[in-house]
């Protein structure tokens, strides 16, 4: 894909991705969940060379779970959107799609973590579901 932008809710963290993005997902794990504070989160997963910081970097919060083996949330510390990370153990980076400007032209394809899913929340589509992970990352 072209340059599609990103940003956080105050403006302050700025970011780009470039090239063909992987799967557009729909996480229903609890740390997604906590995180972005909804019934799940929409992540697309890129290669780690096509997410760049355009700015603010420097103002990014890194939580790591102390349980966790890949989960991080970075986030801006000045407004607290969720921010697009680089996850170096698996070798690729995961963007948070509400913080899109542009439309990344990519499409949910597959709800994962659905044994984790709220009580409340109910899947309305008919995209694939997965109990867990997906098969393949
Ligand atoms: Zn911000
Ligand atoms: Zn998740």
């Amino acid at each position: 894909m072209p340059s599609v932008r990103g940003s956080c809710l105050c403006g302050a963290v700025e970011f780009e991705v470039t090239g063909t993005p992987g799967g557009a997902t729909h996480c229903h794990c609890s740390r997604c969940r906590k995180t972005r504070g909804t019934g799940h989160a929409t992540n697309l997963r890129v290669a780690t060379e096509e997410l760049r910081f355009l700015r603010g970097e420097e103002l990014l919060t890194k939580f790591h779970p102390p349980d966790a083996k890949y989960y991080e949330h970075w986030f801006c510390s000045r407004c607290g959107s969720t921010m697009p990370r680089f996850d170096s153990g698996r070798g690729f980076a995961i963007v948070p799609m509400g913080a899109f400007d542009d439309d990344p032209g990519a499409r949910p394809s597959r709800h994962i973590h659905v044994a984790s899913k709220a009580a409340w929340d109910t899947i309305y589509d008919d995209l694939l579901q997965f109990e867990a992970g997906p098969p393949t990352l």
